[in-house]
């Protein structure tokens, strides 16, 4: 039985008050050995100290929302897998749709990072999906077995591994996959990652759903046989939002 994991992606929002101040809402919603579900947020990096701090007593999972592929070194504006380990991070995520869109993450780029921050220690949170324009193509299911097989290529082990399918047309724009078209490709996922790591493993592989999620869609999303929680932007940063939709996963 797969263990549900609901993150809260922050992007580049909230100060660093503001983030104490949401991080400690959620936080005393979310206490300590109460829900059966995973719950991580991910702050900017400037607040990841100081939001690390006030949720070190609850169950969150602090998570960044990217990292450099070297430790250290002549990267200026970038920070390293190894310092998020060290601020406290148990995951970070990886190859975000906007990151690939506006940053220039390449499937290359992102495999270098995804090894960095397993090696780090960090848990993994792979993010991949398909544009309209793919979809309207029918080149869905290729799109992402691309950014599965080349984003984990040479990762032995992927017991600390998650997959989130973000289809990029659903993200921030209020239109949400439908709960059988997310768990066609959710279910396609699970069987390239059996057919690279065996049965048993892609059992195991938490695979989360990301796009416009909301109270009102995540009970239906997050009851489809292979949709492990979610990856969640906009609903993350009002507490009450996010809190329902940890308890549809939880
Ligand atoms: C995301 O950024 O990962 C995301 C899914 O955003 P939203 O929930 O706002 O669509």
């Amino acid at each position: 039985m797969r263990k549900k994991i609901v993150v809260g992606n922050w992007k580049m929002n909230n100060s660093v008050a503001e983030s104490i101040d949401l991080a400690t809402e959620i936080a005393e919603k979310v206490g300590s050995g109460i829900l059966g579900c995973e719950v991580g947020i991910a702050p900017s990096f400037l607040a990841i100290h100081e939001v690390g701090k006030v949720i070190e007593w609850s169950d969150i999972k602090l998570t960044g929302q990217n990292c450099h592929y070297e430790n250290d070194g002549a990267f200026t504006g970038e920070v390293s897998a190894r310092m998020l380990a060290a601020a406290g991070c148990s995951y970070v995520i990886l190859g975000h749709s906007e990151r690939r869109q506006y940053f220039g993450d390449t499937n290359i780029i992102v495999n270098r990072k995804v090894k960095k921050a397993l090696e780090e220690g960090l848990k993994v949170i792979l993010c991949v999906g398909e544009t309209l324009e793919e979809r309207e193509r029918g080149v869905t299911e290729s799109i992402i077995t691309g950014q599965v097989v080349e984003g984990l290529s040479g990762v032995s082990d992927i017991s600390n591994l998650v997959i989130a399918y973000e289809p990029v047309w659903a993200i921030g724009t209020g239109k949400t996959a439908t709960s059988a078209q997310a768990q066609e490709v959710h279910a396609s996922i699970r069987a390239t990652v059996a057919s690279l790591y065996g049965e048993q493993a892609s059992e195991h592989l938490r695979i989360q759903y990301g796009g416009s999620v909301k109270p009102s869609n995540a009970v239906e999303l997050f009851g489809m046989p292979d949709i492990d929680g979610g990856l969640i932007g906009g609903a993350s940063l009002n507490t009450a939002d996010f809190m329902a939709i940890v308890m549809a996963a939880c």
